[in-house]
């Protein structure tokens, strides 16, 4: 019997969908399990999504996502909730194309290290003092850069906080890291690229800086604090994250109903 979870936005229409799926797939013989669902329903929007695809991090490899809209159509969010009955009959009868999208590992060296999984994207950010980084790629020294931060996004990110910094939106199915200026301080004594940079999925970005106290880690919807780091690394991560899609999914056209 394949086994289903819910993570569901917290709002009144959200939580009486949940409600109504919930039963749906019960009478259409599927069991409940909060910690190894088969397939994750997701029923909010692609805020809820992150939120979801953190809570099963640990098991990304056994479990699929699959959303329903209750505001505007996400981007990793399939159906409004005009098709519930469809989203219903997908999930119990069809067998759906997996589209896999890996994660950003952003590891963070201090006394200790650390990682970090993003679906989105890694922001080293400043928002009170400006920050000089040395920026390396695959071991070699690109740029210093100076200003609030720098931005690296995954495909499936650069829609999100990317394209607010005028990051360019990339095509799904390319795997690819882009590297984008936060606020960057470009005058005669300090230049960087000040253009977004779309690196190959192998590239290694290594970050150095006199991080401190103010200095931020924010990955998708979470923050660390930067205090005593010396180093970040980002790379794409081992993990990925499956989505369910039960109809061909044209991105052109999704983007375009979108923005
Ligand atoms: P949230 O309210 O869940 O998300 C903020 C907004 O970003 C929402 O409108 C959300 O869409 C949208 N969003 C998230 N991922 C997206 C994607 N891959 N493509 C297009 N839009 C996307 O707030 P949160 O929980 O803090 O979420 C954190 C994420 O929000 C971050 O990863 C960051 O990328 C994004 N963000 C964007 C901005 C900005 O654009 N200026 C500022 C802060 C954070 P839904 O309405 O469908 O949930
Ligand atoms: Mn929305």
């Amino acid at each position: 019997m394949k086994k289903f979870s819910i993570v569901v936005k917290d709002d009144q229409e959200s939580l009486l969908i949940a409600k109504d799926i919930r039963k749906r797939l019960f009478h259409g013989e599927m069991s409940y399990s909060e910690k190894e669902p088969d397939i994750v329903c997701v029923i909010g929007g692609d805020g809820t999504f992150l939120a979801a695809i953190h809570k099963y991090v640990n098991i990304l490899d056994k479990t699929v996502f699959v959303g329903i809209n209750t505001g505007t159509l996400g981007f990793f969010i399939d159906y409004t909730v005009d098709e519930l009955d469809k989203y219903i009959n997908d999930i119990l009868y069809r067998e759906p194309e997996i589209e896999s999208h890996r994660l950003l590992k952003t590891t963070v060296f201090s006394d200790k290290t650390r990682s970090y999984l993003a679906v989105n994207e890694a922001r080293i950010d400043n928002m009170i003092r400006t920050q000089n980084i040395e920026v390396q790629v695959n071991g070699y020294k690109l740029e210093d850069f100076r200003g609030s931060g720098l931005c690296i996004s995954t495909q499936a990110g650069s829609t999100a906080y990317n394209r607010a910094i005028n990051g360019a939106v990339v095509e799904r199915g390319l795997e690819v890291m882009q590297l984008a200026e936060i606020a960057g301080v470009h005058n005669v004594h300090y230049r960087s690229l000040g253009a977004p940079l779309i690196l190959n999925g192998n590239s290694v970005i290594t970050l150095h800086s006199d991080f401190d106290e103010t200095s931020l880690l924010c990955f998708d919807r979470y923050a660390i604090n930067l205090k005593g780091v010396t180093a970040v690394e980002v790379t794409l991560a081992a993990e990925s994250f499956k989505l369910a899609r039960y109809e061909e999914f044209n991105y052109i056209k999704h983007f375009s109903e979108l923005f």
